[in-house]
């Protein structure tokens, strides 16, 4: 074979491959804009970010950002206070995001069941009015997964309100190991896989990233 004959095949090789992508890329566009076309339908989501890996909470605020930035009205209720600060509410308060939080730490750390109860109560007591609220575009429920697993909450009572909001309302709720009946009820769910964390590595929790 000549020089002439292998550069004239390495050419013709490159237009079939190119052919070959434009063809699948039609067909990706096609399968998109008939997509788009079937979805019409609008409504309140109920989104879940569950599982065990970083970044349930910063998609929840990111919601609550892109709202926001939309010029929707937003309020976030968090079921686990730490000991530190939050980025988000930090900034996110300036913006008339109201924040409801637990006003305790959490079991692990104040070791009293009955002051943990009283204070998950108490936040979702606000939360529900939350939930009946029309002004209200999107609420986030950061950490709401644990109150249904330590049974600080009733499954049925958070079914109730989740079920009775505004048509338009939107929720987002984050947390590990979210319950069966919840993720049946949502609209959208996404499982946050661990594949690595920093501080498997000796790395401590880093302000603007992991608070
Ligand atoms: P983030 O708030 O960063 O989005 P998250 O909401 O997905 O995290 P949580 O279980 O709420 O995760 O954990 C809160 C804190 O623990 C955060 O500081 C986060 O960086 C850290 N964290 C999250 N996942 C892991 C993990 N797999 N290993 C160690 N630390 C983690
Ligand atoms: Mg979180």
């Amino acid at each position: 074979m000549t020089d002439n004959n292998v550069t004239n095949e390495n050419t013709n090789n490159d237009e079939i491959r190119q052919q070959r992508h434009k063809q699948r890329q039609q067909k990706l566009q096609q399968q998109v804009q008939q997509g788009i076309a079937k979805a019409t339908a609008e409504k309140g989501l109920l989104l879940v970010i569950t599982g065990n890996g970083k970044g349930k909470s910063t998609s929840g605020f990111g919601t609550v950002a892109r709202a926001v930035g939309h010029g929707l009205t937003a309020a976030v209720v968090q079921f686990i206070k730490g000991s530190w600060e939050c980025g988000e509410r930090n900034l996110l308060e300036q913006h008339q995001v109201e924040f409801a939080v637990m006003a305790t730490g959490f079991t692990w750390d104040t070791q009293d069941k009955a002051a943990d109860i009283a204070a998950a109560e108490k936040v979702w007591a606000r939360a529900e009015q939350m939930l009946a609220d029309p002004a209200i575009d999107l609420v986030l429920l950061d950490e709401l997964t644990y109150m249904v697993s330590y049974h600080y909450i009733e499954l049925e009572r958070i079914v109730r309100a989740l079920q009775n909001r505004p048509p338009a309302q939107h929720v987002v709720i984050t947390g590990r190991a979210c319950h069966r009946t919840l993720i049946d009820m949502a609209d959208t769910v996404s499982e946050v896989q661990v594949v690595k964390h920093a501080f498997d590595n000796g790395i401590k929790a880093q302000r603007g990233i992991d608070w």
